[in-house]
This record gives structure tokens, C-alpha cells and sequence, in this order.
């Protein structure tokens, strides 16, 4: 007998299994998304009752990769970026805000997830005068990603590359050794390189922060908020740009922010010397 309160026969597409929660796809809830399914819609909701500001949370992550994409190109002088941790695509994508200043850039979008594979079309539409590429791997093996023909064919490892890690970090537990793949990411791109990261933190609410991650884990996904002095590990030697490791909302904000711990993400940016 079918349960009356269920909803109708989700069709997945190959290779996504919608019995297990899935990063991508609560974050795409969260932002307003379709491409979600029951199990991703009942974590999301079950963070949402932990964290009442959770999607305000996610859409100042969101203008963080606006801002940040802006200033690398403006700022730094970045043309090529790798972005790992894609998600699925939201308009407007970093390769369309960076192209948006200049046509010409490069961008290479690394991802795990088969739902993001889905709609990987979508990330290379690229400007004629550009590149936008997709290459499905996962960050706990950097050289599957920097050996990777696409990686080499679209990208030039001898110039500054812009390597943006935002909101994937807390996807890997501290077994996993995300500073020592960080660090392997950092050495194989040449100084004027800039590493961007933003990463959830239970610095500045703990109690709705650890009862997000509670719900989470509960579920069976792994996530770790993480400390700012964890956070500005990951940059190792390299120098931290104006303002410093800050909450998100207040790293360079276009408008004044009324209260930058609302969101609960710590967000940095750091050059190679
Ligand atoms: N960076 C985007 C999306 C964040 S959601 C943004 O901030 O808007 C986190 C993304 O990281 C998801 O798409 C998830 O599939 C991806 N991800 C999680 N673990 C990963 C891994 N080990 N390797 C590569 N991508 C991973």
C-alpha cells in the first residue's frame, strides 16, 4: 500500500542515488533549486530548523563567489581559475562573472558529484574568446585533477591560477587530510596563484551550528565546522589579502553588513609569494 503523505516517483538520473543525502543537492534546496530530491529536502529542512538563517547563509556565500571572482580578475590580475566544489550551476556562474570583465579567461570546474556531471553543459557555456571546462574528480585526490588532459589542455600551470574551494572543505572530515590535498593543490601553481576559501565555522553561534552538523551526520553525511585557526591553515605560506580570514559578509562587502556573524562561514583569500 502506498503511503498517503509520499511524494511522487522521483526519477534520478544514472548514477545519482537519491536514498542518501547529497551536498549538492541540499545546497541547491536551499538556494531555491528543483534539482533536489525527498532525502535532500528532509536534511536541508532538518538544518534549516538548527540554523533559521540557513539560506540566507547560502546566498551570501553565493555573493561572496561573485566578489571574489571580480576581484581576482581586477585585482590580481587572474585569468585562469579552478574551482573545485562546483555544485550545481547558479546564474551567475564564477566563469560568467569573471568572462564578464574579461571574455577571455579560462575557468575549470571540478566536481564528485554525478548530479552536477548532469548539468555539466551548463558550466561550459563559455565566451567564444574563453574556456570553460568540466572535469568530474574528487579534491581527496589532487593529482587526479591536476594530471587531468582537460586540467592541462585549459589551463596553463606556468601563470597565476585562481584556485577557489568554496564551501567543499567542510565535506571532508580531518581524517581525510584536507590541508595536506590543500597544500598539494597550492604547490603545483606558480606564484601571483590566489587560493580562495570560505568554510562554515561554529565560532560565532555553536549551539545552532552544532546542531546543524548533528542533523547532518545524522543522515549519514560527513561535516565539520571548522575553527578560524583551521581555516588559515589551509592558506600554509601563503600571504592573506585584505581584510584576513573574516565571516563571509564582511570580507570586502559591497554595502555595509548589519551584523557579519549572521552567516557562520569564514572566508579568506591568500597569494603565493
Ligand atoms: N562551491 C559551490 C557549491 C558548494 S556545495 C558554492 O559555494 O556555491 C559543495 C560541493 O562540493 C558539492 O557540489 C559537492 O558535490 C562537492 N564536493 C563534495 N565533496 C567533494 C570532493 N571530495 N571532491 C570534489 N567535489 C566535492
Amino acid at each position: 500500500m502506498a503511503e498517503g503523505s509520499s511524494a511522487p516517483t522521483e526519477v534520478a538520473p544514472p548514477g545519482v542515488n537519491i536514498n542518501v543525502p547529497h551536498s549538492a543537492r541540499i545546497y541547491d534546496y536551499w538556494l531555491g533549486g528543483k534539482d533536489n530530491f525527498a532525502v535532500d529536502r528532509a536534511v536541508g529542512e532538518a538544518m534549516i530548523q538548527a540554523i533559521p538563517g540557513m539560506r540566507y547563509m547560502a546566498k551570501e556565500n553565493r555573493k561572496f563567489v561573485h566578489r571574489v571572482a571580480r576581484d581576482l580578475v581586477e585585482k590580481e590580475g587572474i585569468r585562469q581559475f579552478l574551482d573545485i566544489g562546483t555544485g550545481i550551476p547558479t546564474r551567475p556562474n564564477l566563469h560568467e562573472v569573471a568572462q564578464s570583465l574579461d571574455p577571455t579567461t579560462h575557468v575549470v570546474y571540478v566536481d564528485n558529484d554525478p548530479i552536477v556531471l548532469v548539468h555539466a553543459r551548463a558550466l561550459m557555456i563559455s565566451r567564444p574568446e574563453g574556456r570553460s571546462e568540466y572535469i568530474a574528480a574528487d579534491i581527496r585526490r589532487p593529482t587526479s585533477i591536476l594530471d587531468d588532459p582537460a586540467l592541462r589542455d585549459t589551463l596553463d600551470l606556468k601563470q597565476p591560477v585562481g584556485l577557489t574551494l568554496i564551501a567543499i572543505l567542510m565535506l571532508l572530515s580531518d581524517e581525510d587530510d584536507p590541508w595536506g590535498k590543500v597544500a598539494e593543490l597550492r604547490d603545483a601553481l606558480p606564484s601571483g596563484s590566489c587560493l580562495a576559501i570560505t568554510h562554515p565555522t561554529a565560532d560565532f553561534n555553536p549551539d545552532e551550528v552544532n546542531a546543524a552538523v548533528a542533523a547532518a551526520t545524522g543522515a549519514g553525511m560527513t561535516l565539520v565546522a571548522r575553527t578560524r585557526e583551521a581555516v588559515e591553515r589551509f592558506f600554509g605560506d601563503w600571504e592573506i589579502l585584505e581584510p584576513g580570514v573574516s565571516p563571509v559578509s564582511a570580507w570586502r562587502p559591497d554595502e555595509p553588513v548589519a551584523d557579519p556573524e549572521a552567516a557562520y562561514y569564514w572566508a579568506g583569500v591568500a597569494r603565493k609569494p
